[in-house]
């Protein structure tokens, strides 16, 4: 057992940090502030091979796997993760396009995303229905060679800044629940779209997050993802890949809480000595410390195991159950140590805590990753 990065992979950790800390300090506040989402950023980040790197290269990625990428999530989580969302949240989507996907399609849309050409999102929850997948009711319809979609989805990210999404609709209505959805991929210029950005986020406001409304959409039916009635697993199984992605995010921001509360506390002086030689403080920065040990194990593991064809999704969950309250945890204590200055905006803190929300909420809620966790232990 060997818990050493390959070397390959050490240098690709510090290229992504090197491109954090030199691209995102500049333009973080403004794009938090005004919501404002970089296409030049994004493409900038594809020219140094941060975008995709999961996809294989002939494909247009990396071929840096899962693990690879978590580590770019990981590296740009830690200067901003909003910005680094854009950046690792290109491909959104196009992951059930690579395991699902016909060649043709993942040599049409998997290219583009890597180069930073086009914009992918992944279009599932819907007004009424986020944690209860089998309770969508966006439908597709076939006439013709078409499918007719009519629905409407929510909380999209990159909703108004994507090229194509992949949505899920209800195309066998006659099946049971679980066998009725596919996966269908949609041009977002495709008349009978509309797309309004979603404004006054807490957090991440630097990404793109909007409700679409499909009225009388027409696509091709070979833009079907797979097989049809397959989506809801298709979807399943995406979610277990791209959960260690937003553990990965909790593990950048985790860190970073911490990094800075060191540097703080070694500088703020309280009651004539350093804020860090009290033992309160010590135990803040230990129990930040011994959690993003635990967190960066279960990341990288949950993300070797895919690599290896081994996964273990009840793995993916727990990590992004506990990176969820990892950051949140992490954030609380960072803002607590930076006193009155963690709650003002010239310091990172205030926005790495209401960043980190976001992750016991996105891709599962904390309460969704407990049910799938407690239903496999009860089946081992
Ligand atoms: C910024 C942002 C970006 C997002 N990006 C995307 C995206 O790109 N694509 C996409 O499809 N979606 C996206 N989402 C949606 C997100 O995945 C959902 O918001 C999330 O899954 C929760 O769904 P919901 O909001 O409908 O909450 P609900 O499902 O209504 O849940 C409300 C509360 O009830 C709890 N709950 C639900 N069921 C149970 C139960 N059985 N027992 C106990 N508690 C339960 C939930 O955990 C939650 O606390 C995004 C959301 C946000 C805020």
């Amino acid at each position: 057992m060997d818990f050493e990065l390959t070397e390959e992979l050490k240098m690709l950790k510090d290229m992504a940090y090197k491109f954090a800390k030199t691209e995102f300090p500049a333009v973080s506040h403004e794009c938090d502030t005004a919501e404002k989402y970089l296409h030049d950023l994004r493409k900038k980040a594809a020219a140094n091979g941060l975008i995709g790197a999961w996809i294989p290269e002939q494909y247009g990625g990396a071929g840096a796997g899962i693990l690879g990428n978590a580590i770019i999530t990981e590296e740009l989580s830690k200067v901003d993760m909003g910005l680094g969302l854009n950046i690792v949240a290109a491909t959104f989507g196009g992951e059930t396009i690579f395991q699902y996907g016909s060649e043709e399609q993942k040599k049409t849309y998997l290219p583009p995303l890597c180069a930073g050409e086009k914009v992918c999102a992944g279009a599932y929850t819907e007004p009424n229905a986020g944690t209860d997948v089998a309770g969508y009711k966006t439908r597709a319809v076939k006439e013709g060679n078409d499918y007719v979609i009519n629905g409407n989805k929510m909380f999209i990210t990159n909703g108004t800044v994507c090229d194509f999404m992949v949505a899920q609709c209800i195309t066998n209505p006659q099946e049971k629940k679980h066998n009725s959805f596919s996966l269908i991929i949609v041009p977002a210029d495709t008349p009978g779209i509309t797309k309004n950005k979603i404004h006054g986020k807490m957090g991440i406001r630097a990404s793109d997050t909007a409700e679409i409304a499909f009225e009388d959409v027409r696509v091709p039916q070979a833009n079907l993802v797979g097989k049809e009635g397959h989506g809801f697993q298709q979807l399943m199984h995406f979610f277990d890949t791209t959960r260690v992605m937003v553990a990965a995010q909790a593990l950048g921001l985790s860190e970073a809480c911490l990094e800075t509360s060191i540097k703080y506390v070694k500088e703020r002086t309280v009651f004539g000595a350093p804020l860090g030689s009290f033992q309160i403080t010590q135990m803040k920065l230990t129990e930040m410390a011994i959690r993003i040990e635990a967190l960066r194990g279960l990341v990288y593991r949950a993300a070797c195991l895919i690599d290896q064809g081994r996964p273990d999704y009840t793995l993916a969950a727990m990590g992004k159950f506990f990176g969820g309250q990892t950051a949140v945890f992490c954030a609380n204590y960072a803002v607590e140590i930076h006193g009155g200055y963690g709650y003002i905006d010239e310091y990172d803190v205030q926005k790495w805590y209401r960043d980190a929300k976001i992750l016991e909420l996105y891709e599962g809620t904390k309460e969704a990753e407990i049910m799938t966790i407690g239903r496999v232990l009860q089946t081992r």
